[in-house]
Parts: structure tokens; C-alpha cells; sequence
């Protein structure tokens, strides 16, 4: 698990987050407050209990409604104090439901996966998650056209324009998107059909294939925004994070290429997971972007411990790799009881005994780069044995920079341990002392 970092971007991010989430959610949560949907809960012989559950569920609306910055763009200790009052106070989990109202215990149990969709639909994360490049298109052609409609006449409803469908208008507003967006696409966009002729749906959607690859990476970024026509969506997300390398494995890239049909990478992992905390299934720093086997096949709906949430902290150095120099069996010391489960949950032992590979070149180079061969090296090119380790060995040393490349924190555990890197200075233990205390294991 390394430790997610936007950097300078990070304030960007919150900003388009959290106007999303003003527009979209909270005006739903409010008019489900009015208008709460209890239609699950109606059962003919459980009034007087439907009723407390529906008051119970208004309350807990009310409370997200005053919080709605912190649901929405909240730190994970912001998250954490709020899951600890909703547990205790509005929303407690069914198993932690009081054992002397059986009955409502019962019921509430029963419905269960309902409750739970329902809120899920509220706080809406599968509109957020666009399908594909061409649903962000044209829902930036839609809502494009909506604004202006409005603008022309105040009186316009803009939730009901927004709801509009494809019409040739919107295949028209989505070309100029692209025309705008890739100028240096425009012979594919002239031979796309002319508004006039009629094209259905999923017809559009299959010329618009023709685009080929746009080549949107977040090195270049923000010479497409016009794309994304100002709406807040999973890929603008994963681009502007600039994340190349899953947070949980370090074994796989998320390199954010956005393809004209809106394959990539990277998924958006719910650290506290949605089936549980629907109630989170919005909020930023509960969205971790990550590789599709972490997500699907190994995590799924499990929790881990907050300890170990990538945007709090870093647990790289809670544990380490280590080779066996005989055998070159790759073995996992663990230096702190929180990162069993992670270390458990994401197979990392597993995976990286599976790239062997990767320790034999190590061994490989310490016998080829004597110290004395490093040194003339640096003569030769002029820089230092520092720089010529890292880039003839190839491993780095920065602890921000592990995101970057794949197998980053197996490759410096073993250079450590081979001694390409220097001992720990008394600076780090410091630090590392300081983050075991936050951790609450000292
Ligand atoms: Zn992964």
C-alpha cells in the first residue's frame, strides 16, 4: 500500500468533487428528506415500526444534509469521525442493532440489501460512473445545450432538459465538443454523417469508434479539458491524479489512457465499500483508483483498517521484502501486525515470488557493478554513484516516487538489502518512529 499524494493538484480535484457533489447529490438527499422513498419499509402489520424507521432515516438524512462538505470532499479522519457517529447514532450496522428490538432487528435485516440500494441510488455513484468516453461526450453535449436553453430562458427547467436523450442537436453539440478538443482530428470528423441524416444511438456510438486512440494522458491533459465539457467524471478523476501504478499491488500500471471507447485501466476501488457504506460511495477520498484484479478479484466488498487507507498513510515501511540469497526465495518480514491484512487480502507475497524475475536481475547486477565499477561510472558521466545506482541497478529511493513504477518497493527492499542503498540515517528512523505513533503501534 503506498501512500496516494496529488500534489498540487489535489486542491483542483476537491474543488470539481465537490461542486459535482452539490449539483448532483445534495439536491436529491434534501428532497428525499421531504419526500423520503420508503415504499421497502411499508408493511401492512409493522407500522409503528415502519414509522421509526422512517423517522430514523430522515434524521440520518438531516445529518448528511449538515455535513454534506465532509461526506463529499472529507479526509479519511474526517470520514472515519463520521462513520463513527453514524454507527452510533443514526445508521447502526444490522448486526449491531440492539438485541432487546428483535423484531425491528428482524425486519430491518431482512431488507437489509434493499436499504442499501436504495441508498446507494442516493448518493449516486452509478451516475457518476459513466460508462464509457462516448456516454462522458454526450453528456457534456447535453448538459452543454441544457445551460443554454436556460440561458435564453430563465424559466427552462434545467433538470428536465438534462434528462434529455440523443436528438441530432446532441450529436451535433458532441461533434463541436470534438472538433474544439482534437483539432488534429478533423478529417475523422468530417467524414462522421451530417446531423441531417438520422442517426440512432448506438448507431453514433459506433462511428464515433472511428475516432481511434485520442491519446489523452494527463501529460497533456489540459489541452482537452473542452472534452469533458466541465463535468466531473471517473476519467477527468484518474487523469488529473496522475496515479501510475495500482496503490495496492504495485505490480500493475493504471497508466490513464483514455480511448475513444473509454477503456482504461484503472478502477475506482471503494475503500470502505459501497455494500456497507453506501453513505460513501461518493466521497472522494473513500475513491481509490486501482487495478482491476485488486478491485474485482481481490478486494471487493472486504474492509481493511483505516490504519492502512492510502490517502492517510504509507505502510511501505511496515513491512519488507527480502530475498533468501541461496535459495533467491523472495520471503515477507513483517514489521507491524496492521499490514497482515492488507498483505493477506492483496496476495502480495504471492504475486511478487510469481516475478522472480525481477530479484534475479538484482542479484544478477550485484555481482556485474562492484562498488569500484560504480564509482568510475560516475566519473565517466559525471555524476554521482547515488544517480548511477539508481538508474544501472534500477530502483528508487524517494518514498513519493514508488507510485511510479511497478515493483518500486520489492526492487529498494532488495537493493537495500544488497546494500546498493546506504543504512537508514537517524532522520528516518525518526520519521519511521513518528508514523509507527501514528499508527498506534509504537
Ligand atoms: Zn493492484
Amino acid at each position: 500500500m503506498i501512500k496516494i499524494e496529488f500534489g498540487e493538484q489535489e486542491e483542483k480535484i476537491k474543488e470539481l468533487h465537490l461542486a459535482y457533489y452539490r449539483q448532483y447529490i445534495e439536491p436529491k438527499i434534501n428532497q428525499a428528506i421531504d419526500e423520503p422513498n420508503i415504499s421497502f419499509w411499508k408493511d401492512k402489520d409493522c407500522t409503528k415500526e415502519c414509522k421509526k424507521l422512517v423517522d430514523q432515516h430522515r434524521t440520518f438524512l438531516k445529518y448528511v444534509s449538515q455535513h454534506i462538505c465532509n461526506f463529499a470532499i472529507g479526509s479519511v479522519e474526517e470520514l472515519d469521525e463520521l462513520k463513527r457517529c453514524i454507527e452510533a447514532d443514526y445508521f447502526p450496522r444490522c448486526e449491531e442493532a440492539q438485541q432487546n428490538d428483535k423484531e425491528l432487528y428482524v425486519k430491518v435485516k431482512e431488507k437489509k440489501q434493499t436499504y442499501i440500494h436504495y441508498l446507494q441510488q442516493l448518493f449516486g455513484y452509478e451516475e457518476f460512473k459513466t460508462k464509457s468516453f462516448y456516454e462522458v461526450v454526450k453528456s457534456a453535449a447535453i448538459a452543454k445545450r441544457a445551460k443554454e436553453k436556460q440561458e435564453k430562458n430563465s424559466n427552462t427547467d434545467i433538470t428536465e432538459l438534462k434528462k434529455e436523450t440523443y436528438n441530432s442537436d446532441v450529436y451535433e453539440e458532441m461533434i463541436k465538443i470534438l472538433y474544439e478538443s482534437f483539432p488534429h482530428k478533423q478529417e475523422i470528423f468530417d467524414s462522421f454523417p451530417p446531423k441531417k441524416s438520422y442517426l440512432k444511438n448506438g448507431e453514433f456510438e459506433k462511428v464515433f469508434q472511428m475516432l481511434g486512440n485520442l491519446d489523452i494522458t494527463y501529460l497533456n491533459l489540459h489541452e482537452h479539458l473542452a472534452v469533458f465539457g466541465g463535468r466531473w467524471n471517473p476519467y477527468y478523476f484518474v487523469l488529473l491524479s496522475g496515479i501510475r501504478v495500482c496503490p495496492y499491488c504495485n505490480a500493475q500500471y493504471i497508466t490513464p489512457i483514455l480511448s475513444p471507447t473509454g477503456k482504461m485501466r484503472a478502477d475506482l476501488d471503494h475503500f470502505y465499500p459501497k455494500g456497507q457504506y453506501p453513505y460513501f460511495s461518493m466521497s472522494l477520498f473513500n475513491l481509490i483508483p486501482v487495478c482491476k484484479s485488486c478491485n474485482s478479484s481481490l478486494k471487493g466488498e472486504k474492509e481493511l483498517s483505516s490504519k492502512v487507507h492510502p490517502y492517510k498513510a504509507s505502510v511501505n515501511d511496515l513491512f519488507s521484502f527480502r530475498v533468501h540469497l541461496q535459495t533467491q526465495q523472495l520471503q515477507i518480514l513483517q514489521h507491524h501486525e496492521v499490514v497482515r491484512d492488507y498483505l493477506e487480502l492483496f496476495k502480495i507475497e504471492a504475486t511478487a515470488s510469481y516475478h522472480a524475475g525481477q530479484v534475479e536481475e538484482l542479484l544478477f547486477k550485484q555481482r556485474a557493478y562492484p562498488k569500484s565499477y560504480l564509482k568510475e561510472l560516475a566519473a565517466q558521466t559525471r555524476t554521482t554513484v547515488r544517480y548511477v545506482k539508481t538508474q544501472a541497478i534500477g530502483y528508487v529511493q524517494d518514498e513519493k516516487s514508488l507510485n511510479d513504477s511497478t515493483f518500486a518497493k520489492l526492487r529498494r527492499d532488495v537493493a537495500k538489502q544488497l546494500n546498493f542503498i546506504e543504512p537508514i540515517d537517524d532522520d528516518t528512523k525518526a520519521k519511521l518512529r513518528k508514523l509507527a505513533k501514528q499508527l498506534g503501534h509504537e
